[in-house]
């Protein structure tokens, strides 16, 4: 792709992440710079790691990802009828340096229609769930764990209080903490969100190890490789 700095406020994001990447807080493509131990800079976030490209989910990526992975890939488990996965994203150029992990998910929405689930497990200031929960922020906010939860699922058997963090209206999102990390459920549309209280289950990956192969996969949805919107852009951080 092409190496130059733009101009602050100038948009060249259109088209799809590039081969290296994408900065995890707004989507944008990163470039490496030819000097071996930099980072990958995006353009509005400086140095990020970065988001790796994302290829067809099936079984054998899951489980390849999540066996070396020193962040979890939580999934739906047991898997919920007619739910498949359809993304398996990672942030960090290698197993043992992942930072955040996404598993996104189809199926039926408990209200009709279709649902889908983003499920978004990241070390603080990552930014990949609030990216996808459509704030600004790398993080669910100040209001975060005040007041009683709005929800709960069980990671792994254990119970998860969530809260909910407003964000755009297509969508509905909850954080948590699990196993020390962020735990986020992107729901859209936010109806959708609805699936909480039927006492969802996650469980990690790692653990699963090849049991992952009795989840069904489809195609790769567009949800994770979408970009932040040009006017909830960080052009003046
Ligand atoms: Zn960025």
């Amino acid at each position: 792709m092409e190496q130059r700095d733009p101009p602050r406020g100038e948009r060249i994001f259109t088209g799809p992440m590039s081969d290296v990447g994408a900065c995890p807080r707004c989507g944008g493509p990163v470039t490496k710079p030819p000097d071996e131990a930099a980072g990958y800079i995006c353009a509005w976030h400086g140095e990020v790691p970065p988001l790796q490209p994302f290829r067809h989910p099936d079984a054998e990526l899951l489980e390849s990802s999540a066996r070396d992975s020193r962040e979890p890939f939580w999934v739906l488990w047991p898997p919920p009828a007619g739910w498949v996965v359809t993304g398996v994203g990672r942030v960090g150029e290698r197993a043992e340096a992942v930072r955040a992990t996404v598993v996104a998910l189809g199926g039926p929405n408990p209200l009709g229609g279709a649902g889908e689930l983003l499920i978004v497990a990241e070390e603080p200031g990552i930014g990949l769930g609030a990216r996808y929960a459509g704030l600004l922020g790398p993080d669910p906010g100040v209001r975060f764990g005040i007041g009683a939860p709005d929800g709960r699922v069980l990671t792994d058997g254990h119970p998860t209080p969530l809260w909910y963090v407003e964000t755009a209206p297509d969508r509905a999102a909850y954080a948590g903490e699990a196993a020390g990390r962020w735990l986020w459920l992107i729901f859209h549309p936010g109806t959708a969100g609805t699936l909480l209280v039927e006492n969802l289950e996650l469980a990690d990956a790692r653990v699963l190890g090849p049991e992952v192969r009795q989840l069904s996969f489809g195609a790769l949805t567009p949800r994770v490789t979408e970009q932040l919107d040009e006017p909830r852009r960080p052009d003046l951080f």
